[in-house]
């Protein structure tokens, strides 16, 4: 058990990362068990019956599953937290849960690319409209609700682009209208920015990114405010969800040291983004923690930090130079995801329907690692010397 008997909630970020989830652990041991069940027992004919016992089948949870979700809640300062078997799964669960045939959903332009499809595919063809919404608009997303209108979903910043949302303007339209506001949560990784203070009513995680955070597992969260809770929760069971107990432990371990990683990913992502905007080759860096950035001023009021992800719009090279920026990097490598110890770099192109992408220079995503920023620096100049000797 853990000693506290402190109200996990009162207590300041860094300290309720620790005490939380850590109800389970038997024999003074820190971490809880890694349980792997499918049948849990019930000892009698009437227990069997009652089915009030705390584990009832392995699918139903487990005090490892219990473990994750109460620290992920805490974490979100949520009601309740669900772990799913990845950030995609997390969303997906959370759309089926809550809309049905006929009804509305305004779906962020920014929004990650999978759930874009997911929306254009499987929701279209049950019969949800999906309308896309430019990310800048704040409280005049007003314009677009319609009495159908079910869920308004945010993400913010936006993985790629880093459109930082106004989330309180938008809640109070979509709540005016009875819609749902669902937040992607991925970029703070929970611990920058509180969705229910800032008017949201569900959270979803690609825990996969940051709170795993060292890239060796698949993880969705999903927590929820008090009203939606029960709708979700039945939602969630119905579709037969959970995760895997091994992949929820390293969950769980991660999360205890995602204040520290996370700072340390912040001080070098601001140091090396404010080198980037100094060099010729940068046309623009999309990295709402820098002042003078857009988004800066919005991030300031509501995010109490930055992650290490954020983006650059060269000025227009050619794809060799580009090939010979990216393949001679030693220290950022390319590959999807983030939020592990390690520097990324890929290139991107977004893909936007409601307004248009109207930049012509190649967009990089960088994700800034735990290595010493000289190093990744030093990197960084090495493919712009490749970059200028090619074009
Ligand atoms: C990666 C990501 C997801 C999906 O998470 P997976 O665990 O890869 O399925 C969802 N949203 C955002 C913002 C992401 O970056």
């Amino acid at each position: 058990m853990a000693k506290s008997k402190t109200d996990p909630k009162t207590l300041k970020p860094a300290t309720r990362l620790i005490a939380t989830g850590r109800d389970y652990s038997e024999h003074g041991i820190v971490s809880p068990a890694v349980y792997h069940a499918s049948t849990i027992l019930y000892p009698t004919y009437q227990a069997l019956k009652e089915r009030k016992q705390t584990y009832q089948y392995g699918r139903r949870g487990t005090p490892t599953s219990r473990a994750v979700e109460t620290a992920i809640a805490t974490l979100e300062n949520g009601f309740a937290s669900k772990v799913a078997p990845s950030g995609l799964a997390a969303v997906t669960t959370t759309l089926l849960a809550f809309l049905k045939p006929g009804d509305h959903l305004l779906m962020v332009d920014s929004v990650y690319a999978p759930v874009r499809t997911f929306c254009d595919t499987l929701l279209k063809n049950w019969g949800v409209v999906t309308e896309y919404y430019d990310p800048l608009l704040a409280g005049a997303v007003s314009a677009f609700i319609r009495p159908s209108t079910r869920i308004v979903y945010c993400e913010s910043p936006g993985s790629q682009t880093m459109e930082v949302q106004d989330v309180p303007a938008i809640a109070e339209a979509a709540h005016k209208a009875g819609a749902l506001v669902v937040v992607d949560n991925t970029w703070s990784g929970g611990r920058y920015f509180n969705v229910f203070a800032h008017g949201g009513d569900i959270s979803v995680h690609a825990a996969t990114k940051y709170i795993v955070g060292h890239s060796d597992a698949m993880m969705g969260a999903v927590t929820c405010n008090e009203a939606t809770w029960p709708r979700f929760k039945e939602g969630y069971e119905t579709m037969g969800q959970f995760a895997g107990p091994d992949d929820m432990y390293l969950t769980l371990r991660g999360l205890r040291t995602i204040d520290v990683r996370l700072e340390r990913h912040m001080k070098s992502a601001v140091r090396i983004a404010e080198w980037l905007k100094t060099r010729s080759e940068v046309d623009e860096v999309l990295y709402p923690a820098l002042p003078g950035t857009r988004g800066h001023e919005l991030w300031k009021r509501d995010f109490t930090g930055a992650s290490g992800l954020f983006s650059v719009v060269l000025k227009p090279q050619s794809e060799t130079a580009i090939g010979q920026f990216l393949d001679g990097l030693e220290l950022f490598s390319m590959g999807y995801s983030w939020g592990g110890f390690e520097s990324l770099c890929v290139p991107f192109k977004p893909y936007r329907t409601a307004k248009p992408w109207a930049r012509e220079g190649t967009c990089l995503r960088f994700h800034i690692g735990l290595e010493d920023p000289d190093d990744l620096i030093a990197d960084i100049k090495a493919g712009f010397e490749r970059l200028k000797a090619t074009s």
